[in-house]
């Protein structure tokens, strides 16, 4: 199984993959945590990807089509995944269609998670990551039992450069412009599926794994 989770930022795609990837047994593929983790280990590539994250700018095509494409075909070609916030530009797009080929397969499936910009806004300017291990929460709706203090592992919480109020504008703006024609693009293709993301994540999650059984 080949997927593919879509939707702005902030609209719930890295929680429902986590979870999706352990239900299905996918491997999961997020070039967000990718950059993120390249940063922690101080690598040239993290530091150089972090200049554009950082002002809420995306990573170059070249950059990150080569990241996935080491990803992909690292060790083994992975079969059974789940890629999240990747592509999102048209020439990203291609780009996999083409390492795809490759291999003979395609994508099974596009999951569409639909939020409104005044969700999307409120969501992301409460959250807080886990600087050891990535764990989110939400100063509101996801409050973690100590405050600042990972649940999972202890690490401090911090507010992501890139989920500050202006950084979350730009990224939207990014997201209309760059990652919106996409969804035409797979549209055309016949795999997209839409989920409204407004929903709580139970029901959201629920709203998936209904669509991946039926369909897949
Ligand atoms: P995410 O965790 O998916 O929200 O990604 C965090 C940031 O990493 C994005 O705002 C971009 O700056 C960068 N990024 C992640 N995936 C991509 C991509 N496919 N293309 C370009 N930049 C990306």
């Amino acid at each position: 199984m080949k997927l593919l989770m879509m939707g702005p930022p902030g609209a719930g795609k890295g929680t429902q993959a986590k979870k999706i990837v352990d239900e299905y047994q996918l491997a999961n593929i997020s070039t967000g945590e990718m950059f993120r983790d390249s940063y922690r280990k101080k690598e040239s590539l993290g530091l150089l990807a972090m200049e554009f994250i950082r002002d809420g700018h995306l990573v170059s095509d070249e950059i990150t089509i080569e990241i996935v494409r080491r990803r992909l075909f690292a060790n083994h070609v992975e079969k059974n995944f789940l890629l999240d916030g990747f592509p999102r530009t048209i020439a990203q797009a291609e780009a996999l269609e083409e390492m795809l080929d490759v291999t003979g397969s395609k994508l099974d499936a596009v999951i569409q998670i639909v939020v409104s910009d005044a969700v999307i806004l409120n969501r992301m300017v409460g959250r807080r990551s886990c600087s050891i291990c990535g764990a989110t929460y939400h100063i509101d709706y996801k409050p973690p039992h100590q405050d600042g203090v990972c649940d999972s592992c202890g690490g401090v919480l911090y507010q992501r450069e890139d989920d500050k109020h202006e950084s979350v504008k730009n990224r939207l703006d990014i997201y209309k412009e760059k990652t919106k024609p996409l969804i035409d693009y797979y549209e055309s293709r016949g795999i997209l599926f839409e989920v409204n993301g407004e929903k709580s994540f139970d029901a959201v999650y629920q709203a998936i794994k209904a669509l991946l059984d039926e369909r897949l």
